[in-house]
């Protein structure tokens, strides 16, 4: 096989269609050469490569691929004119990781690779520019001694070894910035970063360019297992199978001085989907400057240049002439970036984020790829390609990742809180949404407090856990494109960066604004869509859906064959889920019903009746209850189908435990405490999820079900009265053989009957059960004789069929999940390999009986897309999910059948 691409002048080997092999980097950089925009030369070592290098180690596999790689080394040397390893003309590489999904920081890059103490000295003569060749040196062995020989800092306290050097040679000589080292100041650094390496590492650091190029290639693979690039695969549930490529590629050099420069853009607003140009970049500077934070970047268009000047508190003057944009420094350039932005967002119809290096006056792009955005940026962008005309009504759906689509329904600071709130300190509005939590100021302790708001100097990729785990995110260094924000946007969580006025000491664990001390654990609140940082506690309410979030919904309507129902147990919810667009109650959980107040009380003194008659005396109380809930309920969602599932847990569930309550029931019933406790100690189960539950519930207790088929019938009826039109349907929970069925649905239909003739009047309703224990879908052929629909609980199937205990399963999942013996949580993420096989058996053997039956899920994956997808594919009417997730069902139910 293949396992080198080149790509250069114009010519490419690849293209955009082959992200599996050569990642989405490699694709690009392909496609980019072959669209005409300049690239600078290279090859990318495919995703294969990587699989072979974790299963076959680095000798065979490097022995593989030696001759295609040197081959390809020597085309990168024609086309620049140098030669790898030369001492006169070296040639310098850069070496990338790319994988096919992106993956933003997780993995590693060395630049400026082939230097040594000649290529130092021929470039300095070469470029007549002693300082840039030096400066060239110091970043590839603090690079290649981070990357290749692991030099890290001591402690999470401790500053990077590197950083540590720099900082102290600045002390000495008395300067700043990076900017004011002179060359021997740069040669002095050289010296000491190597002898840290030798000193930490023991060995020498290489001058050999074939050691240093091989060892890069290997530390890219290698960055595939890094735990933060675990983390973030599991997060976005990108498969461990995939690997990276490596791209290498001649390097071009943005730190030459004041005509070179680098920066990062984006073709539209990451954070709000605007469509304007916009992005920063600084002068001679190179690689990771712009992401890192340690300068502050500059924007790219005149326009963008006002509200970045108020954002960073300078005047229009100042940032006139000490921070121009792009457009005003080299309006050239800036034409030539401005042309190459429009050509590639038109060629790939999506908006771009684009990486961008100029050498001495001349242009080159390094990167261009799908931005990562915001959900509303996700929804607006989607919506005005497809009004622009640039993509169609389904790929506009397609566009859309339903999971995002949660950060649209969250909170935003209520207008009237903020007024009165205290603003202390603002920076950058980085990822937008409100934020309130208590600080933490290290990323492995964000799960110290419930909601705690992660304020850091600046992020890095390590710290992706926490930030994950943190409410809102807030750095005292960094711009727009700096990591914390990139990532935060791509997780939808807020942040603010840049806030320059927030002093932090990782030591004392206090943060200082304007003199002002706040230590960990004190609470502040981040506006993210603003910048702002505040005092305390801001409240929160929900927010307001914009059009284009209606439009997006309408073309789901539009293409879905399923419908969106909702699990509801009160008219509250009934009514959320059905502005957000669900048809009908897929689950209504009665027991939610039972423990507010009196019901409780009367709940209580049924279960501890010993007598059919006490029993149906404490249900007589709770019947008016019910009934009134179930007006409610049916109201809120008139016109469409209401599925009540009958009492499912186990009676244990709502006894009294504190001696108190068990005393005021003992007297309410007239018995002594002791009976009281010894029925709740008969009640105790060893193993409740598969005891006294479900139908058997009703099947021991039959007034129990005649109750509540009682109270469903007679709320119908009142509605019927009121004119209003109600769909009931009577769910029977836990069956597992048809007999269970046949007793309950006798009991159901026998009651209604009796309800009819008292009032003379009817209304339809439908009787049908749950499938959600394995042999329900083993007999669902059986079952669909006698019920009317199935609902599948996929939360009981899943328990059932792993033989997970949904209440012990917390103990080993995040260890299955960490050891990838399990891919995803499978009560989150329905295992369709195992568990879907029932699903589907069920819904076959039942419409097998029953061609028309009705059939939907109810367990939590009903509001989980990749699982709503595989509901439609075995042809389910509907997913039935909880409120705030019916869009999301709905987006996902319509891109299932697009
Ligand atoms: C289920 O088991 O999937 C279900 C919906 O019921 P519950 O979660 O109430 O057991
Ligand atoms: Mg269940």
């Amino acid at each position: 096989a293949k396992h080198v691409y080149t790509f250069g002048a114009g010519k490419a080997e690849g293209k955009a269609d082959m992200k599996n092999l050569l990642g989405g980097k490699g694709a690009n950089l392909a496609e980019m050469n072959l669209i005409g925009v300049p690239v600078p030369p290279g090859f990318t070592i495919t995703t294969e490569v990587c699989t072979k290098y974790n299963e076959e180690g680095q000798e065979k596999t490097f022995e593989a691929i030696k001759q295609e790689v040197e081959a390809a080394v020597s085309m990168v040397e024609t086309l620049t004119e140098t030669k790898f390893g030369d001492k006169d003309n070296p040639c310098l590489l850069s070496v990338r990781s790319g994988a096919r999904a992106s993956m933003p920081g997780m993995m590693d890059t060395v630049l400026n690779l082939g230097m040594n103490d000649d290529a130092v000295e021929a470039i300095s003569k070469k470029s007549g520019n002693p300082r840039f060749a030096w400066d060239s040196y110091r970043r590839f062995v603090q690079m290649y001694g981070d990357v290749v020989m692991e030099m890290k800092p001591a402690s999470k306290e401790e500053h990077d070894p590197f950083e540590e050097i720099i900082d102290k040679l600045k002390e000495e000589k008395g300067i700043q910035l990076d900017t004011e080292f002179s060359t021997e100041d740069l040669q002095e650094l050289v010296k000491r970063f190597k002898a840290a390496v030798k000193k930490v590492t023991g060995k020498d650091f290489p001058a050999d360019p074939w050691e240093q190029l091989w060892g890069s290639v290997a530390a890219v693979f290698n960055s595939w297992n890094n735990p933060r690039a675990n983390l973030y695969r599991r997060l976005e549930h990108i498969p461990d199978e995939w690997g990276t490529a490596v791209n290498v590629q001649a390097m071009v050099f943005g730190n030459m001085g004041e005509t070179s420069g680098t920066g990062v853009a984006f073709t539209r607003d990451a954070a709000t989907g605007e469509d304007v140009f916009n992005g920063e970049y600084l002068i001679n500077a190179q690689g990771e400057d712009v992401v890192a934070g340690i300068r502050t970047p500059q924007v790219i268009t005149l326009s963008g240049s006002k509200k970045w000047a108020e954002l960073q508190g300078v005047s229009e003057e100042e940032r006139a002439s000490k921070y121009p944009s792009l457009e005003e420094a080299m309006p050239e350039i800036y034409k030539q970036l401005e042309e190459t932005q429009q050509k590639l967002e038109d060629h790939y119809k999506d908006m771009q984020d684009l990486e961008f290096t100029i050498q001495e006056g001349k242009l080159w792009l390094l990167q261009t790829r799908n931005g990562k955005r915001t959900g509303a940026a996700m929804v607006k962008i989607a919506v005005d390609l497809l009004e622009q005309g640039v993509i169609d009504e389904k790929t506009a759906l397609k566009r859309i990742d339903a999971n995002k689509l949660d950060e649209l329904l969250h909170p935003v600071f209520d207008a009237a809180a903020l007024k009165s709130a205290t603003e202390i300190a603002k920076g950058l509005p980085a990822s937008p949404g409100a934020a309130t939590g208590q600080i933490v100021f290290f990323a492995d302790e964000a799960n110290k407090f419930d909601a705690s708001i992660l304020v850091r100097v600046e992020t890095s990729p390590e710290d992706l856990e926490g930030m994950h785990v943190a409410k809102g995110i807030l750095t005292a260094r960094g711009g727009m494109t700096s990591h914390a924000a990139v990532v935060a946007r791509g997780m939808g969580k807020c942040c603010v960066s840049g806030a320059g006025s927030v002093k932090i000491n990782y030591k004392t664990r206090i943060m200082t604004i304007d003199g002002k001390e706040f230590a960990e654990g004190d609470w502040i609140s981040l506006n993210g869509s603003t910048g702002k940082v505040y005092e305390g506690k801001v409240n929160t309410k929900t927010p307001d859906m914009s059009g284009d979030f209606g439009k997006i919904m309408d073309l789901a309507s539009k293409f879905s064959r399923m419908s969106v129902r909702t699990n509801a147990d009160t008219p509250n919810d009934a009514k959320t889920a059905r502005n957000f667009g669900a048809q009908g109650i897929g689950l209504c959980r009665t027991e939610h019903m039972f423990f507010d107040g009196e019901r409780i009380r009367a709940m209580r003194e049924m279960i501890l009746a010993s007598t059919v008659e006490g029993r149906e005396k404490a249900l007589a109380k709770l019947l008016p209850y019910q009934r009134e809930d179930f007006e409610g309920i049916f109201e809120a969602m008139a016109g469409y189908g209401v599925t009540v599932r009958l009492l499912d847990p186990p009676l244990h569930e709502f006894v009294p435990h504190q001696q108190a309550t068990q005393k005021e029931l003992a007297e309410k019933m007239g018995i002594t405490i002791d009976e009281v406790k010894s029925k709740i100690a008969d009640l105790e189960e060893f193993n409740p999820m598969l005891g006294h539950r479900g139908c058997r519930l009703g099947i021991t207790y039959p007034e129990i079900t005649a109750m509540q088929s009682r109270a469903i019938i007679e709320a119908a009826l009142n509605l019927k009265a009121k004119g209003i039109e109600t769909q009931p349907e009577i769910m029977v929970p836990l069956v597992g053989t048809v007999a269970e069925f046949k007793n309950q649905a006798n009991v159901i239909r026998s009651t209604a009957e009796k309800v009819f003739a008292e009032r003379n009047d009817r209304v339809e309703y439908l009787v049908g059960t749950m499938i959600e224990i394995p042999r329900a879908a083993l007999t669902a052929d059986l079952i669909a004789a006698e019920a009317d629909f199935f609902s599948f609980g996929t939360n009981d199937l899943t328990q059932m069929t792993l033989g997970y205990s949904r209440d012990d399963a917390g103990k080993f999942l995040p260890i299955y999940l960490n050891n990838g013996i399990l891919k995803q949580d499978p009560f989150q993420v329905l295992d369709q390999e195992g568990v879907g096989q029932l699903v589907q058996m069920g819904t076959e053997k039942g419409r097998k009986t029953k061609p028309g039956l009705k059939v939907g899920i109810c367990g939590e994956h009903g509001g989980e897309p990749s699982s709503v997808m595989f509901c439609d594919s075995v042809g389910m009417d509907y997913v039935s999910c909880s409120p705030y997730r019916v869009p999301i069902a709905r987006v996902a139910a319509a891109q299932a059948n697009i």
